[in-house]
């Protein structure tokens, strides 16, 4: 009988003879937990807020996809002040075209890099209704394809507007993700699929912000409160402060100004 392993030895030989052994795969970085810390970080953060709420003020898919993209750079309270009388004027792809670059411009003036995201509001508005009959896609590659729309903007949307289980990394879950060892990784990519890998599915949908919520009120960038944090027994970050975990129990949403900005 033929021996099978041979076949194998073969076909290395062959291949190391012509030169074109494969290099070795990249290892991925891997999680520092265990599926059942995963699993109990995630319930804990079901337990304390049931139903997160993004911070962004809109009242559709496309005030949502607009807000989005002004929140580069700025704070969602610095967004949602200079959203309010923008979409009270114009909440659809047509009214915002009609108002016209300028009149954007007025609106959104307090936040940092305005006159750039005046362009964008008004040339993704022009494409949504050349493109898409004036209704937001719900479909990343599509999204991607709108001006001043990146994959981080349209991984927001997706989850928010459509309820698809996406992981949009902001700074807030970079960091987490690598603090804390849970998805380590050199790019926001590489964060996104680890954190995609290890969380269970049920907690798709939520971790999200869950994440962020945790990185923008306790997981803080400077000093993180780990006498405030629920995980605090199962966290493995080297600056950690403390071992015992804050009682578990619902929050009420916190005050937008309780926040650490994004940086
Ligand atoms: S224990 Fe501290 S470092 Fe760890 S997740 Fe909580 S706040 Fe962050």
């Amino acid at each position: 009988m033929a021996d099978p392993k041979q076949k194998t030895r073969d076909k290395t030989r062959l291949r190391d003879a012509a030169g074109t052994k494969p290099r070795p795969r990249p290892r991925r970085p891997r999680s520092r937990y265990s599926p059942a810390e995963v699993e109990e970080i995630f319930r804990r953060f079901s337990v304390q807020r049931p139903e997160p709420e993004g911070e962004l003020e809109h009242v559709n898919a496309f005030t949502l996809l607009i807000a989005v993209v002004l929140s580069a750079q700025a704070t969602d309270a610095g967004v949602n002040k200079a959203t309010r009388a923008l979409f009270a004027a114009a909440e659809t792809p047509q009214k915002m075209l009609a108002l016209g670059e300028e009149a954007v411009g007025e609106h959104i003036r307090t936040i940092g890099l305005w006159r750039n995201k005046a362009k964008n509001v008004i040339a993704l508005s022009e494409a949504l209704i050349r493109d898409h009959g004036g209704v937001v896609p719900g479909d990343r590659d599509e999204l991607v394809k709108l001006p001043g729309v990146g994959r981080k903007t349209a991984n927001v949307v997706l989850n928010m507007a459509f309820g698809q289980p996406t992981m949009a990394v902001d700074t807030h879950i970079f960091r987490i993700g690598n603090r804390l060892g849970l998805a380590p990784g050199k790019t926001p990519e590489e964060v996104e699929a680890g954190l995609v890998r290890i969380i269970p599915e049920q907690y798709m949908r939520h971790a999200h912000h869950w994440l962020i919520l945790h990185g923008r009120y306790v997981c803080k960038a400077r000093r993180p409160e780990c006498e405030r944090c629920i995980i605090a027994d199962i966290c493995k970050a080297a600056v950690k402060t403390n071992t015992i975990p804050a009682p578990l129990v619902e929050l009420s949403p916190l005050p937008e100004t309780a926040a650490e900005p994004a940086q």
